[in-house]
């Protein structure tokens, strides 16, 4: 049994970034499975979609939208709370910070336990980690939705709040004009998806109903490539729905048969690992999403907080699980 190394603590490889104009003043940068980035000109100001891990991984991104337009960012759109999202917020020099209502909430009661164990689990995005001042905080926030008008023929931003999925507090910008979307950490693009702090049965059903239903011809997933065309948009929705919809089956059976959390990860391991083993963040996910839909399971709604020492606590208990398994099966040969 070869052990695993903790979460991405092993991943150290910069990915390739792509820069690509959307449509006319509509951005993103991509970057092989690591976190995508958004922005988006208005007439006369700019709005950027997410804000990376630390004002130096910022400011590579900025330096890039800064070759096509010099315009103020008004607005820094965060879709939830996650470190690797929001910690680079200070090298945009936003007016306004805008988040879910409940990511405000999300942030002063779990920022600093969050910011401590993603650095943990993938150093690599961390980059000059003293660079980030301390947490981010949003100076607008709402619950429903909130359109921004972009000024001259540009038309409106909508933001929208789908429902519980990947956090209690994500969000979604859309450009009804362009039909893009940006999704946030709800839809990924042939990348797993982390569950960790999900609501795994709204997030499988209603929520990516809701995702769907605006009908997008671009989308901009959390992580992966730009799905073009309603095909690829479809594909990208349909495949966050099935590892989702397996991982809730997966676990339901071993919980619903009285076994253990450990069994539940062999399994969902075995049955999603050749499917999905392969895309990015595949191993360092599964450990945290099996862990919080078994937590779901037995009742607790609200995610337990993830802190640098649970993280290990969880990682150690399912792969001793996973030991142990392989020590049984090696007796029976
Ligand atoms: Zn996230």
């Amino acid at each position: 049994m070869v052990t695993k190394a903790f979460a991405s603590s092993a991943d150290l490889e910069r990915k390739v970034e792509t820069f690509t104009e959307l449509a006319d003043g509509v951005y993103a940068l991509t970057a092989e499975g690591d976190p995508n980035v958004g922005a988006i000109e208005g007439e006369d100001f700019l709005v950027c979609f997410e804000a990376r891990a630390t004002p130096v991984a910022a400011r590579r991104w900025l330096d890039q939208l800064r070759e096509r337009t010099g315009k103020p960012v008004r607005y820094l759109v965060l879709s939830h709370y996650h470190a690797v999202r929001v910690l680079g917020a200070s090298a945009f020099d936003a007016q306004e910070i805008v988040t879910h209502e409940t990511t405000r909430t999300l942030i002063a009661e779990r920022g600093e336990a969050d910011w401590a164990s993603e650095f943990g689990r993938m150093p690599r995005l961390f980059e000059e980690p003293d660079s980030v001042p301390g947490l981010t905080w949003p100076t607008l926030t709402f619950t429903d939705r909130l359109v921004i008008p972009l000024g001259g023929d540009r038309g409106d931003l909508v933001l929208a709040h789908c429902g519980r999925g990947h956090t209690a507090g994500d969000i979604v910008a859309w450009l009804p004009k362009h039909k893009i979307l940006f999704a946030g950490d709800l839809v990924e693009a042939k990348a797993a998806l982390y569950t960790g702090d999900a609501f795994h049965d709204d997030w499988a059903t209603s929520t990516l109903d809701t995702v769907a239903s605006f009908d997008a011809e671009v989308l901009v997933g959390g992580r992966g490539a730009v799905a073009r065309g309603k095909d690829e948009v479809a594909a990208a929705i349909a495949q966050s729905r099935h590892f989702l919809d397996e991982l809730r089956r997966l676990v339901g059976e071993v919980h619903g048969r009285g076994g253990t959390v450990a069994e539940a990860f062999r399994a969902t391991h075995a049955a999603l690992e050749p499917e999905y083993g392969r895309w990015p963040i595949f191993e360092h996910c599964l450990p945290f999403d099996v862990q919080r839909y078994w937590d779901e399971l037995d009742g607790t709604d609200w995610p337990v907080v993830w802190t640098a020492e649970r993280d290990r606590e969880v990682w150690a208990a399912l792969q001793e699980g996973d030991a142990a398994a392989d020590g049984q099966q090696e007796a029976g040969r």
